[in-house]
């Protein structure tokens, strides 16, 4: 791209490589190619598409555009955030052991716990937010680190160079889900990681209706053996999503920047309700993670997760909220309520969820772009009912008690 083009917000929507729309036909939106196979027009020579799983035009739009826009050599489209993960940790062999953030996505949990494991790859979970934990958990067979920051759903900060640094001293890969910050916010290659992994059904996409997954490596060597991966496994992304997510990705710039000013507002309105209890995000100043947050990202994102004294108030409060949908998944236009310990984390047992703060209080909200004021007026009518479903004793373990 050209030398005045600086800023993400520019690159979102202009493709890689030509600003201008398709170099045939002018169309500023890149054509959906529901092709499989592609004629070959010589005997001993292939083109440069022979069969729409190694590779597709439309899709190769949007890999080329996350590359750019993760600053990364090689970038792939899967056909769900999880079939990037799970590509990306086959690049492994039997006997290899990998460390993982402790409060990683519940899927990677289950993948690592119940698919790699068959495999022979063994594994160590760790509170990444303590970096000497994290390089303990390091052994000799560790071939991959794999970080998650903000996590989900407690939003704890990961020290991202820090940790790298860690990571390549004892010779390992450094992995980043990066699906809470997406490519605007956070660039985890210009902090030294090997992978980059996106959850493209959130962010990215934006509307709640693709399941996508993106994957860009630093190398092009890493990236190659990846494309091989993506190849053999097959789990690629249709010419048609292609697109859509291409026109989600246009928008992001815009939609990011609004529902992270209203999750702002959302967050300190919680953190001075006398019956919320804890309000996780990183943008407040109270957040454990804050200032290493703010030093590796230039955002702090649409979403907050919050505890209410006890389930029946959660209940209450879930029965009484208009506005959001009460759904898993995040990062859409309409906001998304949810709750961990049975949506995104069901897949956890509840001695792991406990352990990692992911109790029956708890509750993620990924803001989307509704007025900002209709969601505080909704979540104060609905706190209201929460609150009378509290016992004086139950209120005072909200935040009035401290
Ligand atoms: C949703 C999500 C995933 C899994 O992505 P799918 O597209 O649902 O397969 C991985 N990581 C994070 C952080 C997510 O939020």
């Amino acid at each position: 791209m050209s030398q005045s083009v600086n800023h993400q917000e520019t690159k979102l929507i202009h493709a890689a490589g030509n600003g201008k729309g398709d170099p045939i036909t002018g169309a500023v939106n890149p054509p959906i190619y529901l092709s499989s196979t592609f004629h070959q027009k010589r005997f001993d020579t292939f083109g440069d598409f022979d069969y729409s799983r190694s590779g597709n035009p439309t899709r190769q739009v949007v890999e080329e555009k996350i590359a750019e826009l993760e600053g990364g050599a090689r970038g792939l489209a899967f056909a769900s955030g999880m079939a990037a993960i799970s590509s990306a940790f086959f690049l492994l062999s039997a006997g290899d052991h990998v460390v993982v953030t402790k409060d990683v996505y519940g899927g990677t949990y289950r993948f690592v716990t119940e698919v790699l494991n068959k495999y022979e790859i063994d594994y160590t979970f760790v509170d990444m937010t303590d970096l000497d934990a994290a390089a303990q958990a390091i052994q000799s067979n560790t071939k991959v680190v794999y970080m998650e920051t903000p996590s989900n759903p407690c939003l704890n900060i990961t020290d991202l160079s820090a940790l790298i640094r860690v990571a390549h001293a004892n010779n390992c890969l450094a992995f980043v889900d990066n699906t809470f910050m997406t490519p605007l916010f956070q660039n985890p290659i210009a902090l030294g990681a090997d992978l980059v992994l996106h959850s493209a059904t959130k962010f990215l996409s934006g509307h709640s209706d693709i399941i996508a997954g993106l994957a860009v490596t630093k190398t092009t060597e890493l990236g190659e053996k990846l494309a091989f991966i993506q190849n053999s496994f097959g789990s690629i992304l249709g010419a048609q999503d292609a697109y859509q997510l291409i026109q989600g990705i246009k928008t992001l710039g815009t939609r990011m920047r609004q529902s992270t000013k209203s999750a702002e507002k959302i967050a300190n309105f919680l953190e001075t309700h006398p019956i919320v209890k804890d309000v996780y995000y990183p943008g407040l100043t109270t957040h454990p993670g804050h200032t290493i947050h703010r030093s590796q990202s230039t955002g702090y994102g649409a979403v907050l997760s919050f505890k209410l004294p006890t389930k029946k108030a959660t209940k209450a409060f879930v029965e009484n909220v208009q506005i959001p949908v009460f759904a898993v998944s995040l990062g859409a236009v309409e906001s998304i309520l949810s709750y961990p310990a049975t949506m995104s984390h069901a897949a956890m047992p509840k001695e792991e969820r406990d352990k990692r703060g992911i109790t029956d209080g708890l509750l993620r909200f990924s803001v989307g772009l509704e007025h900002v004021d209709d969601l505080l007026a909704d979540f104060v009518q609905a706190l209201n009912y929460a609150k009378a479903t509290l016992t004086e004793q139950e209120e005072l373990i909200g935040k009035a008690a401290y």
